[in-house]
Order: C-alpha cells, then sequence, then structure tokens
C-alpha cells in the first residue's frame, strides 16, 4: 500500500484544538496502520526551544533531544509512538536548509524562489520521514490559521502535493469554526464557508470538514456547510466543546469520521476504545478527590505545564479521583494560607530567578508540616538548596543560576555546559538513564532499577555538597551511571517528598502514568 496523507488546516480563528483534533484521528487510526504525525509551524525560529512557554505554551522535549511544538505532546499521548524532532518542521528549519543548500552550490546557476525551491524542501522533508518510518499513513498537521502569510507556503507545498502523491493518497481535514451567537441562538455557518473560500483560494479543497460548536452540529447546518463548501454532508463532524480532550476520539468516532476516511483514503483500521473509554469513565466519575498546589511562575497560562496536566489526568483515571489543580503564583508569595486546603504541592521546572524563593518557602512548609511534594527539575534544585539552607545549615545556600555569587553554589552549571554560549537547543536535552537505588521509594515506583527519562537542562546538584547533604539525611534516590548526576532526591520518613531533575510529565500515557506523579496522588490520597 503507498503511504496515505491526511492534512489538517485550520480556519476561523487559532485555539480551536487542530493538534488535538490531529492527535484523534491518529488515535482513531492507528489500530492496524503505522501513523507518524508532522507538525509544520511558519514562525521563523528554528524550534520553539528559545520561546517564552508565554509566547508558545509548553516546550515539549523527544527522547531524541528535539525541542518540540506541543502538539507532539498530544500526539505521543493519543498515538503511543515515540516522535522524533525531525518530524517539526518550522519554517525556521526550512529557510535554514534552504540557505545552506544554496550556499553548497545546489542551485548554481539559479535564482532561488519561494515556489519551487523552497516549497520543494518541505515537500521531500515529509517524504524522507515517511520513507525513513515506513509509515502507512502521515498526518500533517499545519500551524495557524488558513489566511495568515505565515503558513502560506506549507499551504502550497500541500496543494502541490496531491499529484506527488496521487489523488487517491491523500484527503484534506479543515477544521473550523461554528459560532452560535448570543440572542441569534443558532448555529452559524458564514465563518466556515469564509474559510473554506480561503482554502479553496490556495487551491485545496477539503474532503472533510470539523467544525467545533459548543453543540453537535444540526443537520441543517451540515447540509448547508455540505452546499457551500463542496463536502458531503457525512462529512460534515461535529468538534464539540468538551471538558476532556480524551473524549475528543469517542466524539470523532460518533461523529463517523474513521468510516469516512476509511472510504476516501481506501484503509480499513477500525478504532478499538474499549480501554480508552474505560480510563475516561474513571475521569467522569471519581470517586475521590484532592487538591493539588501548583507552584510557578508561568501559572496564568495553563498550557505552559500542559504535560503536568495531563500526567494528573492520567492518574485520575487510573486511581478514580478528580484533581483539582490550585494554581500558586510564587513571585509575590506572601499569604501561605493555600497549604491549609490542598493535599499536595508541586514545584515544576522553570528558569530564572523570578518566584525562586517563594518556591523556597512552599517546600520548607511542605516539608516541616509533611504534605506530599513533588518537584520537578527547578523544583529539584529548589528542594536541595532549601534542605541545604535549613537542615544542612548553608546559610544562604543557592544555585548559581539564581545568585551567581552564592557562598554555598549546591547548584552548579553542569561542566560540559560551561563553554556554551549559542542558546538554540544547547541544554542538557532528550532521554537520559538513570540508575535507582535499592530500598528507595523512587525504586519502588519505577519496579527498576535502571530508568530513563527526558531532561531539559543546565545546572545540577554540585557534587562538592554531594556528602553534607546526604550525611543530613536526604537521599539521593537514583543517579546517572558514574553517580556524578543527582537524577532522583528523597526523604524517607515524611509521607512523599520526592523531585528529580527529569521532567517525568514529558512520558505520562493514559495507559501507563508517570511512576512519581502516581506515587504522589496516592500519597495525597491517604492524607485524605
Ligand atoms: N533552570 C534550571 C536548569 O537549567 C532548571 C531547568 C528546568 O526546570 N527545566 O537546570
Amino acid at each position: 500500500m503507498p503511504t496515505k496523507y491526511i492534512i489538517v488546516t485550520g480556519g476561523v480563528l487559532s485555539g480551536l484544538g487542530k493538534g488535538i483534533a490531529s492527535a484523534s484521528i491518529g488515535h482513531l487510526l492507528s489500530s492496524r496502520l503505522k501513523v507518524v504525525p508532522i507538525k509544520c509551524d511558519g514562525y521563523l525560529n528554528v524550534d520553539p526551544g528559545t520561546m517564552n512557554p508565554f509566547e508558545h505554551g509548553e516546550v515539549f522535549v523527544l527522547d531524541d533531544g528535539g525541542e518540540v511544538d506541543m502538539d507532539f505532546g498530544h500526539y505521543e499521548r493519543f498515538l503511543g509512538v515515540t516522535c522524533r524532532s525531525k518530524w517539526n518542521l518550522t519554517m525556521g528549519k526550512v529557510f535554514d536548509m534552504v540557505r545552506k543548500k544554496e550556499r553548497r552550490g545546489d542551485y548554481l546557476g539559479k535564482t532561488v524562489q519561494y515556489i519551487p525551491h523552497v516549497t520543494d524542501v518541505i515537500k521531500s522533508h515529509i517524504f524522507d520521514v515517511a520513507r525513513e518510518e515506513k509509515a502507512d499513513l502521515m498526518l500533517v498537521e499545519i500551524g495557524g490559521t488558513v489566511g495568515d502569510i505565515e503558513n502560506e507556503l506549507f499551504l502550497e507545498a500541500m496543494r502541490q502535493m496531491k499529484e506527488d502523491v496521487g489523488r487517491e493518497n491523500i484527503i484534506y481535514i479543515h477544521l473550523t469554526y461554528v459560532p452560535i451567537p448570543h440572542g441569534v441562538n443558532e448555529q452559524k455557518s458564514k465563518p466556515t464557508q469564509q474559510s473554506v473560500n480561503l482554502l479553496k483560494q490556495r487551491g485545496i479543497f477539503p474532503d472533510i470538514i470539523i467544525g467545533r460548536c459548543s453543540e453537535f452540529l444540526s443537520k441543517e447546518i451540515r447540509v448547508k456547510i455540505s452546499n457551500f463548501c463542496d463536502v458531503h454532508p457525512d462529512a460534515v463532524i461535529t468538534g464539540l466543546d468538551v471538558d476532556d480532550i480524551y473524549e475528543i476520539p469517542l466524539i470523532f468516532e460518533k461523529e463517523g469520521l474513521p468510516e469516512i476516511i476509511h472510504k476516501t483514503l481506501n484503509i480499513y483500521s477500525p478504532p478499538d476504545l474499549r480501554k480508552w473509554k474505560e480510563l475516561i469513565r474513571n475521569i467522569r466519575h471519581p470517586s475521590k478527590e484532592i487538591t493539588v498546589a501548583m507552584c510557578g511562575k508561568y501559572t496564568k497560562l495553563e498550557d505552559s505545564y500542559a504535560s503536568i496536566v495531563e500526567s494528573f489526568n492520567h492518574c485520575s483515571a487510573h486511581l478514580g479521583c478528580k484533581i483539582n489543580l490550585e494554581w500558586v503564583e510564587t513571585t509575590d508569595l506572601g499569604d501561605t494560607s493555600f497549604l491549609d486546603r490542598v493535599d499536595g504541592v508541586v514545584v515544576p521546572g522553570g528558569f530564572g530567578s523570578r518566584g525562586t524563593e517563594g518556591k523556597i518557602e512552599v517546600i520548607r512548609l511542605a516539608r516541616e508540616r509533611n504534605i506530599p511534594f513533588l518537584g520537578l527539575c527547578l523544583g529539584l534544585q529548589l528542594a536541595v538548596i532549601e534542605f541545604a539552607r535549613n537542615v544542612c545549615g548553608l546559610k544562604d545556600a543557592n544555585s548559581t543560576e539564581i545568585d551567581p555569587d552564592t557562598p554555598h553554589p549546591v547548584i552548579d552549571i553542569l561542566p560540559e555546559q560551561r563553554e556554551i554560549y549559542e542558546k538554540g537547543g544547547t541544554m542538557r536535552l532528550g532521554a537520559y538513564p538513570a540508575f535507582l537505588k535499592e530500598g528507595t521509594l523512587v525504586r519502588s515506583l519505577y519496579g527498576s532499577s535502571e530508568i530513563s527519562e527526558r531532561h531539559r537542562h543546565r545546572y545540577e546538584v554540585n557534587p562538592d555538597f554531594h556528602d553534607a547533604i546526604q550525611e543530613k539525611g536526604m537521599v539521593f534516590s537514583g543517579a546517572s551511571k558514574d553517580g556524578r548526576l543527582v537524577e532522583f532526591i528523597e526523604l524517607p520518613g515524611l509521607k512523599y517528598f520526592v523531585a528529580t531533575q527529569a521532567h517525568p510529565e514529558l512520558k505520562s500515557r493514559m495507559e501507563t502514568p508517570a511512576p512519581l506523579f502516581y506515587g504522589f496522588v496516592r500519597a495525597c490520597l491517604e492524607g485524605c
């Protein structure tokens, strides 16, 4: 069977959940097909690694060290695949490739143009991935909204692709918005019509339209969209607003999306949603409830911590408990009374000094009051600083990232990072193994002595202080193979005081929640 292609575009406005829609489509088709997702982003950064999470949400990190769009988190969680950084194509990467080719003389004698040279680079990148991965189905999501100048070249490349791969091997799915204006109280198709027109002007004629709406699309609106946009009425699908993104594949299945795709692409891969449905039922009908304080500095934008939120959803599905997240901004932490009403505290990853003193204070209180605590990356570093200051008596201990002149640099830059001044993709990135100490809580949670988690950091626990810290009772429960880099810490005797230099939230899946989150939620439940 030749590789099939599904191209997903978006219209009307951003934020309609194109990534989740694409991931859900992939989920529904992956029972018998190898589905490989590609995301095309129109910005000129080579990758999102240098962007503030406020700009672009969470930076997702892959096993191979790629810093990629947060949609890859959805792809991995919905498709059960391990993605590669090559699958995220940004316009920055495309121009970089074109420029390198031009300097190498690949275009000697020619004027290098957007069409065909830039579009050819886009297409051949996608075809390379399809070949390398032996993909049955390539799922290509075009970031942004049709009409944006940034994604024009990607759309043009997608238009051309139908000749390259054969018209029977490619379909176009367009996600739009169907509003129900207040006072009018009926579903409106005009934004969809206009957005489809924009797409048609670019030579792309959608086969399937997904209309995001607060209600299921009525028969009338389906007929209207079908008439105006030249799609079969059965190919007008509701993209229902839901509280829980894991319901989207179920909605699409109910709307008959898999059958339409099977028919139009001539493939067969019936979805098996039994396990998925069972887990979602647990989320919908929890028997217990806990509240967790998330202490960060990007708390105004929950997308910055998307994988952590999902990791908690996975725990909800397995433990049948509702997990309320209370977002605590630590920049000017004054009132700490929230600690009286929460069952546990998470200090997530982060960079720079803003908010760190507030987090250290929260960690101190969590330790002293025996409130379950989970620290992730920066969370581990701050837990070590707190312990060094208040238990080891190292006054003003700090990380050199926060205070370069600290008298006790318990957290210091990794030796291999000292001479690195370039910013893109230069941190310690991707999956690294850790070896877990026998008899520790972390080892029992993972159920294994050697594990692998993903990383994104420049600093570490300073080896000069290992002995002083361990002598006072902090256990280094996991380390790199040579024992130098502290990967996990814990405080025995407390209900749950665990932190890691890694980002276990990046590998949590619906079917297999991240062990440290699972253990943390269980500890929170015990206190209820
Ligand atoms: N800023 C810290 C470091 O670079 C922690 C990074 C993180 O939390 N991802 O080591």
